[in-house]
């Protein structure tokens, strides 16, 4: 069958940056699973998927706005060291830091002996990505999976 809404889809990819870097792959794993037209994965791909089929090969190309968004200069902020109770704050490192939305994960960017900076934005926001796609499987999803908006089983939800 070929790739619409509804339909459970497995597949393999490697995500490159612009410049070849390679940033994620499923090779050695199970290949990703999700539920075509649920929104589980970026709009880019999703779109790019419509109408393929088990077999089908592809590279996607994919904008900051059809995958994880630009970045948006209000998310970094420069915030005082001593908010901070970790002793060790190193570039990379995740928070999760409570705000009146819920939590929200930030990555520190950059630290001095006075401020530390984070941002919240997606690790993969303002980048152009690619990917490489096989598409192992399509499938009717079952009735369970769209109640609960996504695949179950191998490479998808375990519950
Ligand atoms: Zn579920």
């Amino acid at each position: 069958m070929i790739i619409s809404e509804n339909a459970a889809v497995l597949f393999h990819y490697t995500l490159t940056d612009e410049d070849g870097n390679q940033l994620d792959s499923s090779k050695g794993k199970e290949p990703l699973a999700y539920l075509h037209g649920h929104k589980n994965i970026i709009p880019g791909l999703e779109k790019a998927m419509e109408g393929k089929q088990a077999g089908d090969v592809m590279v996607v190309n994919v904008a900051p706005a059809d995958g994880y968004g630009e970045i948006q200069e209000q998310k970094i902020q420069e915030v005082p060291r001593k908010t901070f109770q970790a002793e060790d704050i190193t570039v990379g490192m995740r928070f999760v830091a409570q705000t009146p939305d819920g939590p929200l994960t930030v990555f520190v960017t950059a630290v001095t002996d006075e401020t530390v900076t984070v941002d919240a934005n997606h690790p993969l926001a303002g980048k152009k990505l690619t990917f490489d796609v096989r598409i192992e499987t399509v499938r009717e999803a079952t009735e369970e999976e769209l109640t609960h908006d996504h695949v179950h089983g191998a490479g998808g939800h375990q519950h």
